[in-house]
């Protein structure tokens, strides 16, 4: 029963009072002897990430060298897809990538940081990728291989849906 101004039935007045009392209880809880609520914990706090740490210290260090500015850095669940870059200069890397060596994650950035140059995967663009990671090669076959490993070893590349050629064809692509 909703209480009202109008409802004088003891149930109504009753419903009123405790509406009043639990108004005033989180009004002024001091009136109560309650402590205030704790302040709220900083939103960096909540936000502590050491695997999107590691991935922006790279994304830094590749985006000094090589003079090209991303906008943001996210990170993923995929199962698809190790990166890819949005239109809005942003750069997306899969979560499991974490897992792989350094210079495998470098790779992946390098590639990245490079689409925002050429949008496509055209010899312009693999030059910049090898001018930047020599070994890029090695660093793809070691990727295309392990996939089920990054993966937790649950699954193998094939039942993620990896496909090596999947973004080829299109603008946005994976390395
Ligand atoms: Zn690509």
């Amino acid at each position: 029963m909703a209480a009202t101004t109008d409802d004088v039935s003891p149930g109504g007045i009753l419903a009123g009072v405790r509406d009043f009392l639990s108004g005033l209880r989180r009004d002024l809880p001091a009136l109560f002897g309650e402590p205030p609520a704790p302040p709220r914990r900083p939103r960096r706090d909540r936000a502590a990430d050491p695997v999107r740490d590691f991935f922006q210290e790279r994304v830094r260090h590749w985006s000094g060298a090589m003079e090209i500015v991303p906008n943001k850095v996210f990170l993923k669940n995929q199962r698809t897809r190790w990166g890819s870059c949005s239109v809005k200069g942003n750069l997306n890397f899969n979560r499991a990538l974490a897992g792989a060596p350094a210079e495998v994650v470098d790779y992946v950035v390098i590639h990245e940081l490079a689409h925002l140059r050429e949008m496509n995967h055209s010899p312009r663009f693999w030059e910049i990728v090898d001018r930047w990671c020599p070994e890029q090669k090695a660093h793809r076959r070691w990727l295309r291989q392990n996939a089920g490993l990054l993966f937790g070893g649950r699954t193998t590349a094939r039942r993620t849906g990896w496909r090596r050629s999947a973004g080829w064809a299109a603008g946005p692509a994976h390395p």
